[in-house]
């Protein structure tokens, strides 16, 4: 399972990014064309960050939808898939958002 691996990077990076403090909510960014199920993530995290630094941390995925920008009109859309057509029939289009899988922030419990 793909989304198993990337969880436990996700709680790797997390973990030595936490430096011995307990971690309270990790947010991740996750584009719809990424080919990562979020729900997938959600799942495998719980059981990933067990018995780690940041056992008991919070998941809060934030969903990106795909968006296309086209070189033949210019216009932006929302792109539902990968290599999704611009509205105005044309292929060339740059992907300018959608594909992320990042942690946008750590939420830290302040030290004693
Ligand atoms: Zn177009």
């Amino acid at each position: 399972m793909h989304e198993l691996s990337i969880t436990r990077n996700i709680v790797a990076i997390a973990s030595d990014a936490a430096k011995g403090r307990r971690v309270r909510t990790v947010t991740l960014e996750v584009g719809a064309l990424s080919g990562v199920m979020p729900d997938a993530i959600a799942f495998c995290f719980g059981v990933v960050s067990a018995e780690t630094p940041i056992a008991g941390a919070l998941l809060d995925i934030r969903k990106i939808d795909g968006r296309g920008r086209c070189r033949a009109c210019g216009s932006e859309f929302a792109a539902a898939a990968l290599y999704a057509p611009c509205p105005c029939g044309s292929r060339e289009v740059d992907l300018i958002r959608g594909e992320e899988l990042n942690i946008k922030s750590l939420e830290l419990e302040e030290a004693a």
